[in-house]
């Protein structure tokens, strides 16, 4: 049932430019991970709405998503974050063939020193997609609110961390059961959050999405 909706589900879906396409490809064929279909539906559909100017992604890995949300808009600027140098390297080679205009502004750090650089910078960001090192959403999140402007998006992705976060805490491995009492803890704080206004959507590895009042 749920294969035939998502067959079904692709007729409706802007069609993606041809070189999208093929980085999407080999980053499967290489098990690079890639953001999902309805993943990326719910970015377009934020990035439009809420007119945005300037995201902050965490986890470039071979910039697919970065490139993608650059299609979204003509008048959008990304900063993406990534720490392992093979993929911030492979993402710079995509992002120097198909970012013609420079509106993706790679940084290769890890996130935690990025992000508390932006904030010293005073940067603030309209949109930030959360989608690296799982076991540090709940760290980074004072800082991330503090990025985000008032009436911003944060939109977390693997938030279900291929499912095991649903699990007992003994059905899983000692690495996973650290990375799921931590993905438990960001989901406890997102939505006890008083500045945050808190949707989680059981879509793809799960997606929390979170406005800033
Ligand atoms: N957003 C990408 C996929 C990102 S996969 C897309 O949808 O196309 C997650 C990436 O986060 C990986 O490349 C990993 O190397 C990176 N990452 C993991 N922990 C990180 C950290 N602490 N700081 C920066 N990047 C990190
Ligand atoms: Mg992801």
């Amino acid at each position: 049932m749920e294969e035939r909706i998502d067959v079904f589900l692709e007729l409706f879906r802007e069609e993606l430019p041809e070189y999208l396409l093929k980085l999407e490809k080999d980053a499967i064929s290489k098990n690079v991970p890639i953001l999902g279909h309805t993943t990326a539906d719910i970015l377009r559909f934020y990035l439009r709405s809420l007119h945005v100017k300037n995201v902050l992604e965490i986890g470039t890995a071979v910039g697919y998503s970065a490139l993608f949300m650059r299609e979204c808009a003509n008048d959008l600027f990304i900063t993406t974050i990534e720490k392992i140098d093979q993929r911030y390297e492979e993402a710079l080679s995509n992002f120097n063939k198909y970012d013609k205009d420079s509106r993706i502004t790679p940084i290769k750090a890890d996130a935690m020193d990025a992000i508390v650089s932006l904030k010293k910078e005073e940067k603030r960001f309209q949109l930030i997609f959360l989608d690296a090192a799982k076991g540090q959403y709940s760290a980074y999140l004072p800082i991330l609110i503090d990025l985000m402007e008032e009436g911003g998006v944060l939109i977390a992705d693997n938030i279900f961390h291929n499912g095991a976060v649903v699990e007992s805490r003994y059905a899983v491995t000692q690495r996973d059961r650290t990375i799921h009492d931590r993905l438990r803890e960001f989901l406890k704080d997102i939505t006890e959050h008083e500045k945050l206004d808190t949707l989680i959507l059981p879509v793809e590895d799960g997606v929390a999405i979170c406005q800033k009042k």
